[in-house]
């Protein structure tokens, strides 16, 4: 059993049932399969199969569905890129993954169109329309250009819609992930079939996931928790997803209660935007009975602000891309602990080690390793790396953690965000909850910066709320009644907001570039 056999038996089983709702319609688990099928029949056509490496630069369209299944379906492997990523990073993994084909937005064009030359191994581009112009746009390319182009629309019309899927090993890749790269440049993390199938089903049945569920995506799809949780799971499951092109409040409370979606996931920033929303109704969240955070850690303030206006119980998560992604989940049928990210999920085992590799004491902090069926094969075409990053069967996440009695994790920070000063560990994480729980501030977040006297000394950068006076010396007041005398900030910076990716992480990295003082 993989993703697409197992999408194509619920087409089989349940052909009327909705796989999908994007802009107002369903679509339903046949026709879904069917465009599939046509789909991936018009790539093999094209001269692309099995082995091959297609990259998308899409977003949350059904395109980027249809495309990661006809893709798994002809066993060849997709490398779904953020799509705004700058030139630069786009063209580092298009060069990196070896792909054969591009399928891209048409926003893209222009960017097809300058590189279309640029890249040795790509021999076909394919273009999806989201307005109606662009067919001709495709027609007035330049012929060199023109000659690698389509159109999805019009390739797909060429498919065959009852092709069986091709048989794939589930040890054969099935995407690469190139990972967010906060630093350093990216590394793509090689998922197998047998690795997005096991943590897709483990993650649905750990959370109860079933076909009636009704699943919110708003997460960027190209992202491993997005892949995984609101796509995937939600497909083996039979269930159906609510695709919303982007992230806004206004569409997320629209599409919940017309859709009386049942299931929301989301990163804490989102949270955050939805708990700030003006309009918000507290009843907006009635139907929904699973509400999910993961990708970074949800302040405990943030945690209770949201639970208690929408009255639901938030279940926070960890993984990453290496791990397809999700290791750890705070239970739904036990109880979910804030500041936890919870217990293993089915079949995954993690653990807490010293820097030798043997597991600490509960309650000690050590790095968090992973082992199960979701661990990825490897980096492409970077095996030391790979060496480096799995040992013995575990994967070592970077991560800091412990775990207390009862088997729930915590997560302290990333190992490379630690600061030392004077000798003494400050994990950002400490400081940016106690900032978090202050009644003025938005967002916060905590960097090291050198010091002549301590080595280190603790940097924070701080987004107050509209209309918020600034006051330096009270707010370093305020976090040295709550916090030891060398964790306390030396230096507040207010900013209007934090730079992030788009799954949310804040980029340490450029806000150390953009230090003032
Ligand atoms: P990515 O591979 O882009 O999914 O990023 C994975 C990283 O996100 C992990 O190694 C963690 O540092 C971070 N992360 C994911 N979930 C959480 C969480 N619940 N709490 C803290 N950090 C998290």
């Amino acid at each position: 059993m993989n993703l697409v056999t197992r999408v194509h038996e619920t087409a089989m089983t349940q052909p009327e049932k909705a796989a999908y709702h994007f802009m107002g319609k369903d679509t339903s688990y046949a026709e879904f399969d069917q465009s599939v099928s046509m789909f991936a029949s018009a790539l093999q056509d094209l001269g692309v199969g099995k082995g091959d490496h297609v990259a998308f630069l899409l977003g949350n369209t059904p395109h980027f569905l249809i495309s990661l299944y006809a893709t798994m379906r002809i066993g060849a492997t997709a490398i779904p890129v953020n799509p705004i990523y700058t030139p630069d990073e786009i063209s580092y993994i298009i060069h990196n993954s070896d792909a054969k084909a591009v399928i891209a937005l048409d926003l893209l064009l222009p960017l097809v169109e300058q590189a279309a030359g640029a890249f040795p191994t790509v021999e076909h581009y394919v273009i999806c329309e989201t307005v109606p112009e662009t067919p001709e746009k495709i027609a007035a390319l330049p012929a060199a250009v023109k000659s690698k182009v389509r159109s999805f629309t019009q390739l797909i019309a060429t498919g065959r819609p009852n092709q069986e899927p091709v048989v794939v090993d589930e040890n054969e890749t099935a995407i690469i992930l190139y990972t967010s790269g906060t630093t350093g440049q990216p590394k793509g993390a090689m998922l197998t079939h047998g690795n997005l199938y096991s943590n897709a089903r483990d993650v649905a049945d750990y959370l109860d996931f079933t076909e009636d569920d009704r699943v919110v995506a708003t997460l960027p799809v190209f992202h491993v928790f997005a892949l995984t949780v609101v796509v995937n799971a939600p497909l083996v499951k039979g269930a159906t997803i609510l695709l919303l092109p982007r992230f806004s409040p206004a569409e997320v409370f629209k599409v919940v209660k017309e859709q009386q979606a049942t299931i929301f996931a989301a990163v804490p920033t989102m949270y955050n935007f939805l708990y700030q929303f003006p309009d918000a109704d507290p009843s907006d969240f009635k139907s929904v009975r699973t509400t999910i955070s993961g990708g970074s850690s949800l302040p405990v303030a943030l945690l209770h602000n949201f639970e208690e206006k929408f009255n639901v119980r938030v279940s926070e998560g960890y993984g990453l891309s290496e791990a397809s992604p999700v290791t750890c989940f705070n239970p739904t049928d036990r109880e979910r602990i804030p500041g936890s990210i919870g217990t293993n999920i089915i079949n995954v085992e993690n653990k807490v080690v010293d820097e030798l590799g043997n597991e600490v004491p509960d309650g000690e902090v050590g790095e968090l390793i992973v082992r199960g069926p979701n661990v990825m094969k490897g980096y492409y075409k970077m095996p030391e790396e790979t060496e480096s990053a799995i040992r013995n069967g575990w994967l070592y996440t970077g991560d800091m953690a412990k775990r207390d009695e009862n088997g729930y994790f915590y997560i302290v920070d990333r190992k490379k965000d630690l600061v030392i000063v004077g000798g003494y560990n400050v994990y950002p994480r400490e400081v940016e909850e106690v900032l978090f729980a202050h009644r003025d501030i938005i967002e916060a977040a905590v960097i090291g910066l050198p010091d002549p006297d301590f080595g280190e000394e603790v940097h924070a950068f701080v987004v107050l709320k509209e209309g918020v006076k600034e006051d330096k010396e009270a707010l370093i007041a305020y976090c040295a009644a709550r916090l030891a005398k060398y964790k306390v900030p030396k230096q507040i910076e207010f900013l209007d907001e934090l730079p992030k990716n788009t799954t949310g992480k804040i980029l340490r990295r450029s806000l150390k570039d953009q230090v003032k003082i």
